[in-house]
């Protein structure tokens, strides 16, 4: 079976490498990729936020199945396009997307369905911000209602700073792209956890939960980014948690989607803050998750294409996903400057070539990487998701540090402390 996967990141690499381990799959193909796709999948240059390109290329590669990787695409659409001309492809149509492309309608979405939520307010003008921001005590949230990569997020200390951050919002500068719609949004404490739900429109069924690490600095420190790395073990949430989250998050949101027409089908990812009012949602992603899922599918036993299959058909109620015991971690080595600026196209030194391949259980999937003139060289911010699995967290996190050690590029930053909670535990 021929299966095409859309994206170029490590999330992609990693489903690539699951794929490739599925007896059912004969040829993976990946569109756009990186230089470490190529290195196990024929690549497809394209543009992944061009609906008309990808649908182009489906056309002509004519897969027996699709997967799509990014929000981008599924919020433009694809799966909805694909699916009109006859293609089976997995993920969520662009409706059922808006639980991540648009904040405004995740969060009255959640009060229409009775989910626990931080208290909000949306806006559409700046008039209509400084009319809420009373209501709120600060600190303040205040969220952009697109998507912003990561980047849509301002915590402010002062009701000033608030009606700045929204007003940068709606004109563009903040983000690049004018705002619609900001969220002003209850400043909530806890632990975070993410929380991934495999859909088939009618039921939702647990696949794992991980824990990202948004901030580049140690301790959780200076600016968000995409995620500098992540872990998932067996004692990451109780089972009891585990259940809860099922049921009072994931179901409901797939009862309340196809309540509304609009079925939920794909990777349900929930963004969950364990407050001390209990566990609350704060955002939901519709595809899996990027660092997370570079450590999840380290994890996975159960094939994925049944996972995607499962999805599709509406038959998830009779998979039985089986993780590995234990622990899997993911280490992102990221270009010096990210989240701001920083240089691409260096060369990337200490990769395993040939017999001299890393550690049983490690495994080196590339987010940011090119192949340039026979040498791969760095080509985004976050460029290697060095990821190893073990009997538990610490071995995980030293096999995945030794490989590390081994890399080096220009500028390279790490952080050195993933999984620092789960050890003071
Ligand atoms: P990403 O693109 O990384 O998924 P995002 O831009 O969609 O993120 P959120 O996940 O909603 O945005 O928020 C990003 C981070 O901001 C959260 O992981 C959390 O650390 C912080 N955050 C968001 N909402 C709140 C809140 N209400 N209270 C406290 N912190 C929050």
């Amino acid at each position: 079976m021929k299966v095409l996967v859309i994206g170029g990141g490590g999330r992609e690499h990693a489903i690539v490498w699951a794929l490739l381990k599925s007896s059912q799959v004969t040829e993976v193909l990946c569109a756009p990729g990186n230089g470490g796709i190529a290195s196990i999948a024929r690549c497809i240059p394209c543009d992944a936020g061009n609906l008309h390109e990808l649908v182009n290329i489906v056309t002509i590669e004519q897969p027996a199945l699709t997967v799509i990787g990014p929000e981008v695409p599924l919020s433009l659409g694809l799966v909805d396009e694909l699916t009109k001309r006859g293609h089976r492809v997995f993920g969520p149509t662009q409706a059922a997307a808006q639980l991540e492309s648009s904040k405004a309608f995740a969060k009255e979405f959640m009060q229409r369905h009775d989910l626990p939520t931080a208290e909000y307010g949306i806006c559409t003008t700046l008039d209509q911000v400084r009319e809420e921001l009373p209501r709120f005590s600060v600190p303040i949230v205040v969220k952009a209602s697109g998507l912003a990569a990561g980047k849509g997020v301002v915590i402010c200390e002062t009701h000033l700073q608030a009606e700045t951050a929204a007003a940068e919002m709606f004109s563009g500068s903040l983000l690049g792209t004018t705002e619609e719609a900001v969220v002003l949004e209850e400043f909530l404490t806890g632990e975070e956890l993410s929380f991934f739900a495999l859909c088939d429109g009618t039921h939702a069924i647990e696949i794992a939960s991980a824990q990202d690490h948004k901030r580049v600095g140690e301790g959780d420190t200076g600016l968000n980014t995409g995620g500098m790395g992540a872990y998932s073990t067996d004692g990451i949430a109780t089972p009891a948690m585990r259940t809860w989250l099922l049921h009072n998050v994931a179901q409901k949101v797939v009862d309340g989607m196809r309540s509304e027409g609009e079925p939920f089908k794909g990777i349900l990812f929930c963004g969950i803050m364990m407050s001390p009012r209990g566990p609350m949602v704060l955002e939901f992603n519709t595809r899996f998750g990027d660092p997370e899922t570079e450590a999840i599918l380290l994890r996975l036993e159960t094939d994925i294409l049944d996972l995607f299959n499962a999805s599709i058909d509406g038959t998830a109620n009779e998979l039985s996903i089986n993780l590995r015991p234990g622990a899997s971690v993911c280490v992102i080595a990221a270009s010096g400057g990210y989240p701001g600026k920083y240089v691409s196209g260096k060369p990337i030194s200490g990769l395993p070539t040939g017999n001299d391949q890393p550690a049983e259980d490690v495994v080196i999937f590339h987010s940011g990487t090119a192949l340039k003139d026979g040498r791969i060289v760095t080509a985004g911010g976050r460029v290697l998701a060095i990821s190893a699995a073990a009997p538990d967290l610490q071995t995980a996190l030293d096999k995945a540090y030794a490989e590390l050690a081994k890399i080096s590029f220009e500028g390279m930053q790490f952080r050195r402390d993933i999984g620092h909670r789960a050890l003071r535990k």
